[in-house]
Formats: C-alpha cells, structure tokens, sequence
C-alpha cells in the first residue's frame, strides 16, 4: 500500500515537474520573441524630496504587456530572464531606453540635475559586462555618470560580496551612484552596509507602511537612520501610501521618499505632468 502511493506520489511529482518545465519553456520563448518585436515598457517612479515635494529622480521599472499573458509582473519575468540568461540583453535594453529617456527629459525641461534609477540583479552584477554596458549607454545619451543610480539588492551581493564590490566599487569611481534596495529584508543588511560602496540605502516598504501607528518600527527606522547618517549614506523611505507617514520620516530625518501616495510608476508619457 505504502510502495504503491509512494510510487503514485512520484509520479505525480515529475507530472508537475514536467509541467514547471513546459511553463518555464514558454515564458522564456514568448520573453525572447518579446524581445526581438520590442513589447517591452519603462514606467518610471517618481522619488521626491518630503519637504519640498520635489522630483528628484526616477525609478525605471520594467513593464510586459503580452497579448495573452496581459500585464506580466516583474517579479513573473526578471527570475525567469535570470535562469535563462534573458536578464542580459534585457537589462542592457532597459539601461539603454532609461539614459535615453533621461536625457530627453533633462534638456526638455531643463532639469540638469534629474536622475534615474535602473535596478540590476545578481547576474548582471556578475557578468562582468555591466560596467562596459553602463559606460557605452550613458555615453550614447551624452549624460554624465552621476545622472545614473544603479539599484541592487541584498541577495544580489550575496553569493559573491567581494565580486559585487569590486564591480561597484569601479561604477562609483566612474561616478554613478549606487542605491541598496529593499534594505533590512535581507539577512546581512549591515554586514553589505559596511562593505559595499553604497550612496543610499532604501528602507524596505515593510518598515514603513506603520511607520505612523508601531513604535517598533519606527525605532527601526530611526536606527537605520542613524547608522546612514554616520556612513554618509542618504536613506530613502519606500512604499509611502499615507500622508500620515511623512511627519515621522522627516522628524527621523529621512528627506527623501517614493510610494504610491506621491504616484504610481507611470508611462513615459505620463512624467512630463510632474516635472512641470
Ligand atoms: P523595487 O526595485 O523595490 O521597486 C519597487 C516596487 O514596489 C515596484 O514594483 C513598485 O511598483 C512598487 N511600489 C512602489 N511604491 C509602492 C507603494 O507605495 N506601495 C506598494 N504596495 N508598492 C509600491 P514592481 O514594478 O512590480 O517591481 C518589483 C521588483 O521587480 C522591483 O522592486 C525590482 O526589484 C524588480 N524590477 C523591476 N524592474 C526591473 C528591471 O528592469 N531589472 C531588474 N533586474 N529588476 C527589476
Ligand atoms: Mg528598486
Ligand atoms: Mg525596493
Ligand atoms: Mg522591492
């Protein structure tokens, strides 16, 4: 009885396994041919200074509307453009459109000192390319190294912190800035803190949708503060949704914040509204 469901249970396990594949298959297909009749978007986040309500920078977020599929998530298509290898071309496609956009934006509205913020995942981070690919796109849309900020997370450091630091530690040189996302998720966000060569960290939306309402919270961020604030580190709060939010973030002393109560990530076209 126990060897005959045994077996069954296999079966059904390599059913599933099968099926993952097939799924996995696809996507990765429909991602190439994606690629190659270019159906991918930038929507762009604005991140502002809480005092002045000030756009400072832009968030490039990358969008997929499939016909079928509809509107894939990042989080659907960046682990699969990762095993697959995808993430290469595709994150050089979404530094090149997001300096490209950039630099239309700064001369049209005559904001010099406009950024934008690209995210970059583990295996970018450790093709060895990315610091060639940044250098080519940023050149091509005449804009200078700090207009860029580059966003990692914490598990992208993990497995080879010395690597992500050495490649870092070149693109900071070089002057573009580098952004710690998801901060205090990981499991050694202070340990990345002292190593990596890092501007500013982003304070994990988690830590910030009670911000107003759990002192526990708060004493996280006002520790998270602290340590930034002696490291030379801006902080950044994610995720603000209430305006009740604001008042504790600025007596912490954090400035500068994104979240859906200032906007959504938008289209391109939807950005010139706010820089006006
Ligand atoms: P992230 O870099 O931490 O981006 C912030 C995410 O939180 C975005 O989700 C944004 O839409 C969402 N968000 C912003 N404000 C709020 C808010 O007030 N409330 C809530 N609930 N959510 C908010 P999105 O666009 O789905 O992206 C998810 C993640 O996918 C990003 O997290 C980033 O890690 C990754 N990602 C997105 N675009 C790219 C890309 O071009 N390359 C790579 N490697 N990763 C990307
Ligand atoms: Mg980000
Ligand atoms: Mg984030
Ligand atoms: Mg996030």
């Amino acid at each position: 009885q126990a060897k005959a469901n045994g077996r069954n249970s296999i079966r059904l396990f390599s059913r599933e396994l099968e099926e993952h594949k097939r799924d996995y298959f696809r996507m990765v297909s429909d991602l190439q041919g994606a690629m190659e009749r270019s159906e991918f978007q930038l929507h762009y986040q604005p991140k502002l200074d809480l005092q002045s309500g000030e756009v400072l920078g832009l968030e490039a977020l990358f969008r997929w509307q499939h016909e079928s599929r509809g509107n894939v998530p990042p989080s659907r298509v960046i682990p699969v453009a990762e095993e697959s290898g995808l993430i290469i071309p595709l994150g050089e496609w979404v530094l090149e459109a997001a300096c490209a956009q950039l630099a239309r934006w700064r001369s049209q509205f005559n904001r010099p000192a406009l950024t934008v913020a690209v995210n970059v995942s583990l295996r970018q981070l450790s093709s060895g390319a990315l610091v060639d690919t940044v250098r080519h796109f940023l050149a091509s849309a005449c804009l200078p190294s700090d207009a860029l900020e580059i966003e990692i997370t914490e598990t992208c450091a993990a497995s080879d912190p010395e690597q992500a630091a050495r490649i870092l530690r070149v693109l900071r040189n070089m002057g573009v800035r580098i952004s710690l996302d998801d901060f205090g998720t990981g499991y050694a966000s202070l340990s990345y803190l002292r190593q990596l060569p890092i501007d500013t960290v982003k304070l994990d939306r988690s830590f910030i949708s009670n911000v107003h309402k759990n002192a526990r919270d708060r004493a996280i961020v006002a520790a998270t503060a602290q340590i930034a604030r002696q490291f030379n580190i801006n902080v950044v709060a994610e995720g603000i949704e209430d305006p009740r939010q604001i008042a504790p973030l600025l007596e912490l002393g954090i400035q500068c914040g994104q979240g859906f109560y200032f906007s959504k990530p938008l289209p391109a076209e939807k950005i010139p509204e706010l820089l006006d």
